[in-house]
């Protein structure tokens, strides 16, 4: 057999491609970045031509670095971002609308129309989730009622939908000569249409949405030889072995297999999973419930999620949009100038506030200024708030599993910031712990397509993989950390309110 598997992990800020050894040790990545299409505030945009060329460079750049040919690839696993939303033509191959992004807060009317028969958590029961903006079912809705003519191509069948897994898939596979449009259970389970128990669409959310079914991918497990690569491609005739959505992979990367075992990504936002085993928990503490992973025709694994939706773009917010910093690693270094906040809190909620308030009227709030407080306490203050907005997701978990976390595995490229992590242990009062591998989405998506072809032989053989780089441990004291804390639910009672 073949010595490597690759994963395409199409980010939302980037498509990257990553090929494994057997350990799971990186040997090579090739990476670019997409652009941010902004067209009106809380509108967030990407062209899925330029997400499929950039996942195609990706390859071809990860396969040349380290001189390998598909010859040497067993096989590829694709993860993405779950939510945001493709239509396109399945004639012609070309999208009707860019892509939706999941931070996107358009559909917040047709969010209100379907809960005013309901409410906003008429569906939870079966699909895990309150009707948000953050899902993909609600963009494809604003799709069919905004892009002329696409209601009508829609019903005639010519137009599929899919995740970003389905169209990196679907392109690979052949496009418009045979693309298999497929997505998996994790996936599926953003879309507000999966049924947690079936499996399957369910009609009657679909028809409260009005979303012709013929749109819709099949859903599959999340490591099963789904199609290979079409005759165009570097990696032809190399199966596609396995999909999970960004989070998902990272908690499968982390070999949080077991019910109990937990991870949290800081990268854009932040993602705190928590695997419930073979049990569908219901959150009474504003977290999802949502599908962990599903190996072939092996029971499916579900999991609390904790999203956040800003946390990292806070970073990249003060380096875009205030100029403070000139790259993301800046913000330790203008973080550490300063001894504490000196009285500041940075409420984040560009995009409403996820998990576990779930309150799309707010927006974001800085307070606590006086004329002492400087830039260094504002960047202490964006970091913190990344470390507060954990803690409450996590106070969260350990009330609806009824057992208290005992530490806290970590990755995502804000888990670089050795400040944030001594911090985020501080707050929690836990340890926090973070891998050798810290590409666990990628590494994730390659342990799911490698295990359907026989690369790795089961979990047990993929959690001896994992091994621990660096650890961090408390050391504020309980009056400090209250203190701190109970301001920053205060803060956030402030940014309620503020769409009219
Ligand atoms: P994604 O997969 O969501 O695109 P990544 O895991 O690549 O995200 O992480 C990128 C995010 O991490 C960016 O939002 C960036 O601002 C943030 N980030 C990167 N390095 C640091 C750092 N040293 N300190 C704080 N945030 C950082």
């Amino acid at each position: 057999m073949a010595d490597y598997v690759i994963a395409i992990d199409q980010g939302t800020t980037s498509s990257r491609a990553i090929v494994f050894d057997h350990s799971g040790s990186i040997v090579s990545t090739g990476q670019l970045e997409h652009e941010q299409i902004f067209p009106k505030a809380g509108w967030v945009e990407h062209d899925p031509n330029e997400i499929w060329n950039n996942t195609r460079e990706a390859i071809g750049q990860a396969l040349s670095k380290a001189n390998l040919t598909r010859h040497d690839i067993a096989a590829i696993g694709i993860t993405n971002q779950r939510e945001t939303a493709v239509i396109w033509d399945k004639n012609t191959g070309e999208p009707v609308y860019n892509a939706i992004v999941w931070q996107d807060t358009r559909t917040q009317d047709i969010v209100d129309r379907l809960a005013a028969d309901g409410g906003v958590e008429r569906f939870k029961k079966t699909v895990g989730l309150p009707l948000a903006t953050y899902f993909s079912g609600t963009k494809i809705v604003w799709i069919l009622e905004n892009v002329e003519g696409a209601r009508e191509r829609a019903e005639a069948g010519d137009l599929l939908f899919g995740t970003t897994d389905t169209w990196v898939l679907w392109n690979l596979t052949g496009g418009v000569e045979g693309g298999v449009h497929v997505t998996d259970v994790t996936n599926a389970s953003r879309t507000l249409f999966l049924n947690l128990e079936t499996l399957e669409w369910d009609d009657e959310i679909l028809a409260a949405f009005d979303v012709p079914k013929s749109l819709l991918p099949t859903v599959k497990s999340s490591s099963e030889v789904y199609g290979h690569a079409d005759s165009h491609s570097l990696l032809r005739e190399t199966p596609i072995a396995g999909i999970l959505g960004d989070q998902q992979a990272a908690t499968f990367g982390q070999a949080a297999f077991d019910k109990g075992e937990a991870k949290n990504t800081y990268g854009t936002g932040n993602f705190l999973i928590f695997n419930t085993g073979e049990d569908i928990i219901h959150s009474e503490n504003g977290l999802l419930t949502t599908i962990g992973y599903k190996i072939g025709d092996q029971p499916t694994h579900y999991a609390l999620e904790g999203s956040i939706a800003v946390t990292g773009s806070l970073v990249q917010w003060l380096r875009d949009n205030l100029g403070l910093i000139s790259s993301a690693a800046e913000v330790e270094e203008l973080a550490r100038g300063v001894e504490d906040n000196g009285g500041a809190y940075f409420v984040p909620a560009f995009s409403g506030l996820f998990a576990p308030y779930w309150r799309s009227d707010a927006r974001g709030a800085l307070v606590g200024l006086t004329r002492f407080v400087n830039k260094g306490h504002i960047a202490r203050a964006a970091l913190e708030a990344i470390a507060y907005q954990t803690a409450e997701v996590l106070d969260a978990v350990n009330a609806d599993a009824g057992v208290d976390l005992t530490e806290l595995r970590v990755d995502g490229g804000a888990t670089a910031n050795d400040l944030l992590l001594q911090f985020q242990a501080d707050i929690l009062g836990v340890p926090v712990v973070r891998p050798v591998v810290a590409e666990t989405t990628a590494l994730g998506a390659a342990y799911a397509a490698g295990l359907a072809v026989g690369f790795w032989k089961d979990t047990d053989d993929l959690a001896k993989n994992w091994q621990e780089d660096k650890r961090w441990e408390p050391s504020m004291d309980k009056g400090e950390r209250d203190r701190l804390y109970r301001n920053w639910k205060k803060a956030v009672t402030k940014t309620f309110d503020w769409v009219d």
